[in-house]
C-alpha cells in the first residue's frame, strides 16, 4: 500500500495520535508509564493525547494522575463509576479519544511504548490497523504461554472471526476502524473478536512482550478460562452444532448397542446381563443431556443479557488539564447507552 495519509491540521485540541490506556489498581506503574510515554511521544513529534481510563481503581491511581497532569496538556482522565472490566474501559477510552489514530496500551508497560514510532509509520503508509504480534512473552509462566498458544489456535478454528494468533489488545487503529468498532452495539465486548470482525487493511509488527513493570496481573486461570469460553460463544454457534452431533452419536451408539443385545439374545439365547450396562448407559446419556442443556443455556443467557440493553459503562467524570495548569472536570456521571 502506497497511499500516504494526509496530515490533519494540528493544534492542541486536535491530536493526531491518541493513546488509550485502561487501568485498574495500577498506582505502582503509573509514574513510569507517564514518563516513558512522554519521552517517546515527544521524540516522535506528533500532536498527541493520552486518555487514561480509570476502571474503578481503589488505590489512588486517579489522584496521582490528576496531580501529575498539571503542565501536561495532553493527559486526559476518564473515570468510570466502578470497575467494569478492561473491555468496557477500553470502549470508554476509544469513545473519548479524538485522534486520527488510536493506540491501545496496557498501563503495566507490558506493551512497550517504544514500539509507537514504528506503528505510526505503518499507519502513515496506509494501514488502518497495525497489529502487534508477540514474538516472545517474557516473565510469563510456561503454562500461561502454552495455554495462550493453544487457545488462539482453537479460537481461530472454531469461531468464524479470523482472530490472529498471539495478539492482544496492543494495536493501532485508524479513526474509521475505531468508528466502525464503536458502532457494534453488543454489550458483550469480546474485544479481540470485535477487532477481527471490523477487519480493514492490516499491518502486523512483531514485538517482545515485556514483564510487568510492577504490580500483579488482574487475571487468574479461572478468569482466563471464562474469557476463553466467552470468546468462543460470542463469535460462534459451533458449540450448539457439537451438541447436535453429540446427540446423534449417542443415539447411534445406543441404537447399535440395543441391536447387538437383541441379536445376541436371538442367536445365542443369552440372557440380557442388565444392571451394569444400564447404569453406564443412563449415566452416559444423562451426561450428554446436561452438557447440551448447559450449552443452550449459555446462549440463552447471552441473549438475555443483550436484551436488557444496559449501558456498557457509566462515566463518573472526565478530567483534563488545561494548558495553564488548572484541572477541569467535565461530564459528571454521564450515562453512555451506546458507545458513542
Ligand atoms: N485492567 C482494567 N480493568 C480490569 C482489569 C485490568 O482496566 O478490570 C487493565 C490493567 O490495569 C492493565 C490491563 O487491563 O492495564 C491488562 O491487565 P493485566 O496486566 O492484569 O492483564 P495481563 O497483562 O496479565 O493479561
Ligand atoms: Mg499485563
Amino acid at each position: 500500500m502506497n497511499t500516504v495519509r494526509a496530515v490533519m491540521p494540528a493544534n492542541k485540541h486536535q491530536p493526531v495520535i491518541s493513546l488509550v490506556i485502561p487501568f485498574f489498581n495500577e498506582r505502582e506503574v503509573l509514574p513510569e508509564c507517564v514518563s516513558r510515554i512522554a519521552r517517546v511521544m515527544r521524540a516522535l513529534g506528533e500532536p498527541f493525547e493520552v486518555v487514561f481510563v480509570d476502571d474503578g481503581s481503589e488505590d489512588g491511581g486517579a489522584d496521582y494522575l490528576i496531580a501529575r497532569s498539571a503542565g501536561l496538556p495532553w493527559l486526559r482522565l476518564v473515570r468510570l463509576s466502578r470497575n467494569f472490566g478492561k473491555e468496557a474501559a477500553l470502549t470508554a477510552g476509544l469513545a473519548h479519544s479524538q485522534g486520527q489514530a488510536m493506540v491501545i496500551l496496557d498501563a503495566d508497560l507490558q506493551d512497550p511504548p517504544e514500539c509507537l514510532p514504528e506503528m505510526v509509520k505503518r499507519w502513515r503508509q496506509g494501514a488502518d490497523v497495525v497489529l502487534m504480534q508477540r514474538r516472545s512473552r517474557a516473565g510469563e509462566s510456561w503454562l500461561k504461554r502454552a495455554s495462550a498458544h493453544l487457545y488462539y489456535r482453537l479460537l481461530r478454528r472454531l469461531s468464524g472471526a479470523r482472530i490472529p494468533a498471539d495478539t492482544g489488545d496492543f494495536r493501532l487503529m485508524s479513526r474509521r476502524a475505531v468508528d466502525a468498532l464503536l458502532e457494534l452495539g453488543e454489550r458483550n465486548r469480546y474485544m479481540k473478536g470485535l477487532f477481527a470482525w471490523v477487519g480493514m487493511p492490516t499491518a502486523v509488527l512483531r514485538y517482545d512482550r515485556q514483564p510487568r513493570a510492577a504490580g500483579r496481573s488482574k487475571w487468574n486461570y479461572l478468569g482466563l478460562i471464562g474469557l476463553a469460553l466467552e470468546g468462543i460463544t460470542s463469535f460462534s454457534v459451533a458449540p450448539l452444532r457439537w451438541a447436535i452431533l453429540a446427540g446423534v452419536l449417542a443415539a447411534l451408539l445406543g441404537g447399535g448397542y440395543g441391536l447387538w443385545i437383541i441379536s445376541k439374545a436371538l442367536v445365542f439365547g443369552d440372557v440380557v446381563p442388565g444392571f451394569p450396562s444400564l447404569t453406564a448407559l443412563i449415566t452416559f446419556l444423562g451426561g450428554i443431556q446436561l452438557l447440551t442443556i448447559g450449552i443452550v443455556g449459555e446462549y440463552v443467557g447471552k441473549t438475555y443479557l443483550e436484551s436488557k440493553r444496559r449501558p456498557l459503562y457509566l462515566i463518573r467524570d472526565v478530567i483534563e488539564a488545561e494548558a495553564v495548569g488548572g484541572v477541569q472536570v467535565r461530564e459528571p456521571m454521564a450515562a453512555h447507552v451506546r458507545a458513542r
